[in-house]
C-alpha cells in the first residue's frame, strides 16, 4: 500500500483550508470528506461574517469554492466516513467505511462537531419526525405551523429567524432568563413579532412518540419545577455541539468533553497527528477560526514531514 504524506479527515473549513495549504506545499493531501462533504456550513444559509464576502455568501457556495480551490492545488478527495484509525504505529492507518485503507506519515483531524441532543427517549423516537437539528433542512415542512426552537445561542437565534419566515409562530425555549447569542441576532429576534420567548424552561418530554409526530412539549420551569404543556408541530434543537472524536478514543489525549487537546499550535498527543477546527475548539467555533487553524495544521504537518525527510 502506498504511504502518503498527509491524510486530512474532514471537509469543513478547517479540513479544506488545510487541503489548500498542504496542496500548495506539494504534499498531495488525501481528504476523507466525512458523512457530509463541506461540513456544518452546508446546513446554513447566508454566511455574513466570513471576510472577503461583503454581501455575504451562501454556506454551501463557500464550501464548494474552498473544495475547488483545494482541488486546483492537487488535493485528492474520497467520500465516506472514517470508521477506524491506527495512530499507534507509523505510518498511520485510516480506514474509510470499514473497507478502504490508507496510510500516511501525517494526519490532520478536522472532523468537527455534531448537534447535541437533549437525551430524551421521546426525542430519539421523533428525530426526523418533527424533531430536527437543522432548521434550514427541515423548516420547509412547517409552513404555517407552530414550532419551538430550544437554545439561547447564535444558532438558536438564527434558526428562530429563519423559521419565522415559514412557520406561523416560533417559540424559543431557553433554560435561563438571558440569551448567549450575539447582540445583533438578539435584537433581530426580539424585534420579530413572530418570535416569542419562554424563559427559564427546559424540555421535559416531547409528545407524541406513539403517534409518530410532534404534537407538543412538556416544559419544566427550572426555578419552580412547575410543569406545563404547550402545543407545537415541530421542535428544532440548537443546544450546541459535541466533538466528533469517538473513533480516536484511547489513541489521542482528549479533554473531559471529548475535544482533542492541542498544544504548541495544532499538535496532538501523538507526534505527526494534528487537529484543527471545531474538533479541538470549544471556544470560538467560527468558520474563519476553523479555517485559520486548518492553515496552522497544514504548516505544522509540512514542517513535520520536511524535518523528518519523509516527503514523497
Ligand atoms: P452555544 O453558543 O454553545 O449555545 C448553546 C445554547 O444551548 C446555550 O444557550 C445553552 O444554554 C443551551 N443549552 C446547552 N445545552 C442545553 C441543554 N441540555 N438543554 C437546554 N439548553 C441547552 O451553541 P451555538 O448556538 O450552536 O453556537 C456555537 C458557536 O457557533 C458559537 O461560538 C456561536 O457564536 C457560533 N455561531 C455563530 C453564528 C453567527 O455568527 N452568525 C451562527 C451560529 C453559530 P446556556 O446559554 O444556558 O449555556
Amino acid at each position: 500500500m502506498d504511504v502518503r504524506n498527509l491524510i486530512i479527515i474532514g471537509s469543513g473549513p478547517a479540513g479544506l483550508t488545510a487541503a489548500i495549504y498542504s496542496g500548495r506545499a506539494g504534499l498531495k493531501p488525501l481528504v476523507v470528506e466525512g458523512p457530509m462533504s463541506g461540513g456544518q456550513l452546508m446546513l446554513t444559509t447566508e454566511v455574513e461574517n466570513f471576510p472577503g464576502f461583503e454581501d455575504g455568501i451562501m454556506g454551501p457556495d463557500l464550501m464548494s469554492r474552498m473544495k475547488r480551490q483545494a482541488e486546483r492545488f492537487g488535493a485528492e478527495f474520497v467520500g465516506g466516513s472514517v470508521t477506524s484509525v491506527n495512530f499507534l504505529e507509523e505510518p498511520f492507518e485510516v480506514v474509510v467505511e470499514g473497507a478502504e485503507r490508507y496510510k500516511a506519515h501525517s494526519v490532520i483531524i478536522a472532523t468537527g462537531a455534531s448537534p447535541r441532543l437533549l437525551g430524551l427517549e421521546s426525542e430519539r423516537r421523533l428525530l426526523g419526525k418533527g424533531v430536527s437539528t437543522c432548521a434550514v433542512c427541515d423548516g420547509f415542512f412547517f409552513r404555517d405551523r407552530d414550532v419551538v426552537v430550544v437554545g439561547g445561542g447564535d444558532s438558536a437565534m438564527e434558526d428562530a429567524l429563519y423559521l419565522s419566515k415559514i412557520a406561523s409562530h416560533v417559540f424559543v425555549v431557553h433554560r435561563r432568563d438571558s440569551l448567549r447569542a450575539s447582540k445583533i441576532l438578539q435584537e433581530r429576534a426580539f424585534s420579530n413579532e413572530k418570535i416569542s420567548f419562554i424563559w427559564n424552561s427546559v424540555v421535559d418530554e416531547i409528545y407524541d412518540p406513539d403517534l409518530g409526530r410532534v404534537t407538543g412539549l412538556r416544559l419544566r420551569d427550572v426555578r419552580t419545577g412547575e410543569l406545563r404543556d404547550i402545543e407545537c408541530d415541530g421542535v428544532f434543537l440548537a443546544i450546541g455541539h459535541v466533538p466528533n472524536t469517538a473513533i480516536f478514543s484511547g489513541q489521542l489525549e482528549m479533554d473531559e468533553q471529548g475535544y482533542i487537546v492541542t498544544r504548541d499550535g495544532t499538535r496532538t498527543s501523538r507526534e505527526g497527528v494534528f487537529a484543527a477546527g471545531d474538533v479541538q475548539d470549544k471556544r470560538y467555533r467560527q468558520a474563519i477560526t476553523a479555517a485559520g487553524s486548518g492553515c496552522m495544521a497544514a504548516i505544522d504537518a509540512e514542517r513535520y514531514i520536511m524535518e523528518r525527510k519523509l516527503m514523497i
